[in-house]
Formats: C-alpha cells, structure tokens, sequence
C-alpha cells in the first residue's frame, strides 16, 4: 500500500502504518505505544540518535497542529508533518489536548511513588505497574531534592508527562510536591500543575517533647499558639482527658495527662503549620482538585498511637482533609537498604496505626523512605484492608548508575571513586549508617564486580545521599557527570527501563 491509498484507506484518519512508513523513510525509531489519532492528526513519541522528538502528521495544517512549537519537514505527499522538541510549551499544549496527559488526583486508592531525580526513570516505572492495583504518582520532587539536583519543579513535571505519553498511559498518575514546608513552596509547585502536596511540618515538631518533665510540658503547652489552633486548653484537655476512644474490635485508647501534654507539646505547632499550609492551598486552587499527604517521618521521636489518633483527629476538628498520613514508625527506615528492626514489633504496631486510620476510614498510610523496604512490604501485604502509599525516589538514581556500572564500568569507577570521598561530609542531612571501611576502594574491584556493590547496603548508602553532588557538580562549565550518565541512559534506555521494571516488580510483588 503506498501512502495516497493509505490516505485514502484511513480517510479522515491517518492510520498507525501511515506513522511507520513516515518513520521508515527518515530512519526514527517510534514508540508504539504512543501512536494516538485526535481530530485527523496523529501524534507520536520518535527518537532520532538520543534525542526524543513529538511527531505530528496531519493532510492539513489545522488547530491542534498550531499549538505546538517544531519544525515542518517538507515531504511528497504535501502532508503536514511537524518534528517538535519535548519542551516544556510543547508539553503544555499536549495537555490540553489529551487530558491523560494530566496528573490528577489519586484518593484513597494504593499508590507508588517514584521519585526520578535524572528524569529518564518514569517510563520503566510506569511499565513496572502494568499489572498492579498501584497508581503511580510519577511527578514527585521535594523543593530539597530540587535544589540539590539543580532541577525545576517544570522540569520534573516535563518527564513525567513525556513519559506518560511515551508509553500511552491512560490510566492516571499523580503529582507529589513533596516535604513542602512553606506556603511559598506550595505555589511554586501548584503553579507547576503539582496534584498532591506533602506538608512537612517537621521545624514545628518538638522532639524534645518525649523527655520533658511535667512543669515543662505544662509551659510548653500553655504557650501554644491555641487561637491558631480554634481552641483553648482547657477544651482540649475536656476533648482528651478521662475519655476512651474505641479504635477498634481490639484497640481503645485511653490517655493519661502526662501523654495528652506530650502530644500536645511535641504536634500542638505543628497542627497549627498544617491548617495554615492547607488554608493557602485551598484559597490558591480555586477549585481545582488536589490532595494533601501530612508526614512527620523525618521527626526523631517515633509517633504514638495515641500521637497519630491525636493529629488525625485534630486536623479533622480543623476541616483539614488529607489524603495519606506519614507517620514516624517504630524501628530505622534508612534511605536505599531494606527495614531495620524487629519486624514483630513493627506489625504489632502497623496495625494499630491501621486501626486508627480506619477509625476515620478517610485516608491512607504513607511509607516514606520506602525503597527497597521488602520486608516491611511483605507485612503489609499480608495485611487486609490496607490501603498503602510508598514513596520511593533514591532507589531509581541507584538503577540508573546500575546501568552506568553495567555498560560504561570506567564512568562508574569514576563516580565510586567520587561518592566514596564524600560520603562522610554529605550522610548528615540523611538517614544512614554505612560503614565506608568496610567498602572495597574503586582500584580494588574487577569490573564483574561492579554489579555486586548494588547488593552492597554500605555501597549503596555512599552512591545513594552523594546523587546531589554527582548530579551537578563541574569542572569550569562542564559537568563531571551528569551529561554522561544522561547519554549512558539513552544510549542503553531498555536496558534503564529493565532494570527498573525488573527492581520495582520486587517492590511491589509483596503487596499483589
Ligand atoms: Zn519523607
């Protein structure tokens, strides 16, 4: 069939083998999954080298085909076919054309967070969740990891919705401004079409609160900013004091006054932040939808059941709706190594947060530091009636310079070699523990034992809290690495995309 049948054929559509012959002509390689007909134009994703570009062919010039910002490459058929670039206008047009393209909102449903902190990652995840209940929430960036890896909240954005694009997802994602802390980080993010916003109170948490003795507690409390918070003392202490709250079958708490206090004292500013942070959002969306995730998982102290009940029920009192709820659990969630703990005790306790949770029946728990926590998976997949958030980021920047390791072994020396002179100035802001002595040095490793340090969790730990450096740093103008882990990537992008499939079906296999 030449192309004026094809035309023909497809009238006032042009026909997927229309894309292909236009793809065989020039030598692109298409995805597939991507192919999508809208009012007589077809879109598609094509790779030309390494770069990506958005393929529009339509008989006519028309509306949509306008939108977009490319180049019209003259051709035979006096076709109109537009080579654009995956910018963020071009990103932004395709969205008010195909409305998947949107994040939205997730609810109470399961849901997997990705972070990607190179922004080649989304696809391989969207592919790991082929066969899951997970929603992906792909977007998800906190203004921390922004600033260290010199990226833009447009930018995050930007790769996810090219991925989703890419492999014609149509069934949702989810855009997670995570550990904001200001209302100024809320409009940044918001204005980036962010759906779901973590408020990270965590400056207006008192870790000290659990040590206090009682004439502190009393002060500390007394001094809560109780007109932020609707209330008085004393009509909190009516609330609280003398009262069982039956949780479940199995679960009534009671508390006495020394715990009512300590919640207070360590959560009272805190609730305070939330309702103000919420308040902003809600007053900037205008309608629009959204979801909000409270986490106080990077606090010191470990949360209370009764501490849990106590903030769920507060932010309910103060008609802030959340979504999912991070708490901080009992035992150590270190970035980039599995749970460690006494697993026993963590059940015991989930369940419990689990109960309180359903007591208010309206949102989901939130694991932060969720990478690669297979044997806490494990026990909430046994669970029942557990709805779960993970949150993952520093697990995928690990897949990446796995791929690095396995095709471009000499870049990864590099990087090792890198990481491993700083990682005891950069571990402090992070929750780690690795032991570099125990660590082989780059000249002492054979290159079929690169792959090994992947299973590694003091190796992991160096190239996991070192991404911000390595991703940025450079010599005069040049990055050290960040360009060639980026080519890396694309040259060997299925072999990237395996990876992650292949490590996030670990992830979520325990839940299924
Ligand atoms: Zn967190």
């Amino acid at each position: 069939m030449n192309i004026e049948e094809l035309i023909s054929f497809s009238k006032n559509n042009l026909s997927n083998q229309l894309i292909d012959l236009i793809i065989d002509e020039n030598n692109f390689k298409v995805y597939s999954k991507s192919i999508i007909n809208k009012e007589e134009t077809t879109f598609s994703i094509i790779k030309d080298n390494l770069e990506k570009f958005l393929l529009i062919v339509s008989q006519f010039e028309n509306q949509l085909t306008n939108k977009f910002d490319g180049e019209k490459i003259d051709n035979s058929k006096s076709l109109l076919i537009k080579i654009c670039k995956l910018t963020n206008n071009n990103r932004k047009a395709l969205q008010t054309i195909f409305d998947f393209t949107n994040p939205t909102t997730i609810g109470k449903n399961d849901s997997f967070g990705f972070g990607d902190r190179i922004g080649l990652a989304n696809a391989g995840h969207i592919r790991s969740l082929e066969k899951s209940i997970f929603k992906p929430i792909l977007a998800q960036q906190s203004i921390r990891e922004l600033t260290r890896t010199n990226r833009t909240a447009e930018e995050v954005m930007d790769a996810a919705v090219w991925a989703v694009f890419q492999e014609g997802y149509k069934n949702g994602f989810g855009a997670d401004a995570d550990h904001l802390k200001t209302t100024a980080d809320i409009d940044l993010t918001f204005n980036a079409g962010f759906t779901m916003f973590t408020f990270d109170p965590g400056e207006h948490v008192d870790n000290n609160a659990d040590h206090y003795d009682e004439n502190k507690l009393l002060s500390v409390v007394a001094n809560l900013p109780w007109k932020e918070l609707n209330d008085t003392f004393p009509s909190a202490e009516r609330r609280y004091l003398k009262k069982n709250f039956l949780i479940s079958e199995y679960l009534t708490l009671q508390v006495n006054e020394t715990e009512f206090l300590k919640a207070y004292a360590k959560y009272g500013k805190a609730i305070a932040h939330i309702k103000k942070l919420y308040e902003h959002l809600k007053n900037i969306s205008n309608g629009k939808p959204f979801e909000v995730e409270v986490s106080v998982d990077e606090t010191e102290s470990v949360t209370s059941i009764f501490e849990h009940f106590f903030f769920a029920n507060e932010l309910k009192r103060l008609n802030v709706e959340f979504v999912s709820l991070a708490p901080r659990f009992v035992g150590s969630f270190e970035k980039g190594i599995d749970y460690k703990g006494d697993l026993k005790l963590f059940e015991n306790e989930y369940r419990k947060h689990l109960a309180v949770t359903n007591y208010f029946g309206n949102y989901k728990i939130s694991l932060h530091s969720g990478s690669d926590k297979f044997s806490v998976y494990k026990v909430i997949g046994s669970i029942k009636g557990a709805n779960t958030h993970v949150k993952t980021a520093g697990t995928s920047y690990l897949e990446a310079l796995k791929v690095v390791a396995a095709k471009n072994p000499s870049l990864f020396r590099e990087i090792y070699d890198f990481s491993y002179g700083l990682y005891e100035t950069e571990k402090n802001s992070y929750h780690v523990s690795a032991d570099i002595s125990k660590l082989k040095k780059e000249n002492e490793i054979s290159d079929e034992e690169l792959l090994e340090l992947f299973s590694s969790n003091d190796a992991r730990q160096v190239l996991h809290v070192t991404f911000g450096k390595v991703l940025t740093e450079k010599n005069l103008n040049e990055f050290l690495f960040k360009e060639k882990i980026i080519d890396c990537l694309k040259e060997n992008e299925e072999t990237h995309y395996e990876f992650l499939y292949n490590h996030f079906r670990k992830h979520l296999e325990p839940f299924e």
